[in-house]
């Protein structure tokens, strides 16, 4: 389910192992569906559509976040669904994600809920400012955002989020930002990949390098075990992402993303199994593949907006491994394609 360049790029991996994939997204124009066998373009609200869609499915996947989770219900029962709903039921709701990584003894920003605009005088009077006011829910890549500094008009800020329930969160004051990519399969198992280095600009990611430097190392065992027990409570299988702040009080945890993670496309030249490849491995029951690094070192680095268009000259180098997505508009911020570079 979702028609973007993850479910493109889970598309191609599946193929490869010999399953026809059957994508199923609003937008007419899917990236997914050019690589696909079948395509059905119908919203997930579409209960008819969407019933007819999974139980036409072996196994259904999705590559975004916030597919609806009362649809999912609907189609509970017509396939197995993996990963499962509770995990999308908490990252649509970064309250609820934020207490989830508490549970399990993570750490987090300090946080305050806002629900209008007097509580968020209240809310930025307990964790000061610095502050990043963030919607509760469909916030990606920056968006949904609003940075709040000392001394700034509150009201420009609440009228940046759309006066949308927020939460209110302390900046954090990190060296470094990394990701815990790790894989689950049915039986339990979980394999970690090598931990990206991440480095965003405009709250976008821009590049992610693999191996990360000692700061990021030091904090990694901890990192891996918060996400790994946070997979199994939920019973996970599939990639699942955790995004953490590396600080000289250890690791901060930010976000998780139930799939495949824009800082995981390193994996498809740079580890010996990518996390496409093996989160259908992990959805369809079979051995997981090894996800140790396949060269010294991999940078990867989106193509963001007009910065696709320099692919002729990426592709001179011969170090380059170039993706693109297909997407027909190029528009500032909208990730257009990514190149991974190996060093041996
Ligand atoms: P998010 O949508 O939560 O992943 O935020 C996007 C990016 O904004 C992060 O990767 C950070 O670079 C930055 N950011 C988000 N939250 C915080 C925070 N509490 N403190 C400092 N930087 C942040």
């Amino acid at each position: 389910m979702g028609g973007g360049q993850l479910g493109r790029m889970l598309s191609v991996a599946a193929a490869q192992l010999g399953y026809r994939c059957h994508i199923y997204a609003a937008d007419a124009n899917s990236v997914a569906a050019e690589v696909a066998a079948e395509f059905t373009c119908a919203l997930d609200e579409d209960i008819g559509s969407l019933t007819r869609f999974a139980e036409s499915c072996d196994v259904i996947t999705f590559e975004f976040e916030n597919v609806p989770v009362g649809p999912l219900h609907e189609i509970e029962n017509c396939a197995p669904l993996h990963p499962p709903i509770a995990a999308l039921d908490i990252a649509q709701n970064r309250v609820a994600e934020k207490n989830f990584a508490r549970d399990h003894r993570g750490t987090t920003a300090p946080f305050a809920e806002v629900s209008d605009r007097p509580s968020l005088e209240r809310a930025i009077a307990e964790i000061g400012a610095p502050a990043i006011l963030k919607t509760i829910r469909m916030g990606y890549d920056g968006k949904g955002q609003s940075r709040i500094q000392p001394g700034d008009d509150l009201d420009q800020h609440w009228d940046a989020v759309g006066h949308q329930p927020c939460v209110a969160e302390g900046f954090v004051s990190f060296s470094h930002e990394f990701s815990v990519i790790l894989v689950r399969a049915q039986d339990g198992e979980i394999r970690f990949w090598d931990t990206p280095h991440n480095r965003h600009e405009d709250g976008i990611l821009a590049a992610s390098v693999a191996p990360a430097p000692d700061p990021i190392l030091q904090q990694q065992d901890a990192a891996r075990d918060l996400a790994a027990q946070m997979a199994e409570t939920m019973n996970y299988v599939g990639v699942l992402t955790c995004e953490f702040f590396a600080t000289d009080d250890g690791p901060i945890f930010n976000e998780m993303a139930p799939r495949v993670h824009n800082s995981g496309h390193w994996t498809i030249e740079g580890a010996v199994t990518s996390q496409f490849e093996n989160h259908i491995r992990a959805i369809c029951g079979l051995p997981l593949g090894d996800t140790s690094l396949a060269a010294k070192r991999v940078e990867m680095h989106n193509l963001i907006g007009a910065q696709a268009d320099d692919w002729q000259a990426l592709l001179a180098d011969d170090a380059n491994h170039l993706h693109i997505y297909g997407k027909g508009v190029s528009r500032p911020g909208r990730k257009m394609g990514h190149v991974t570079k190996l060093y041996f």
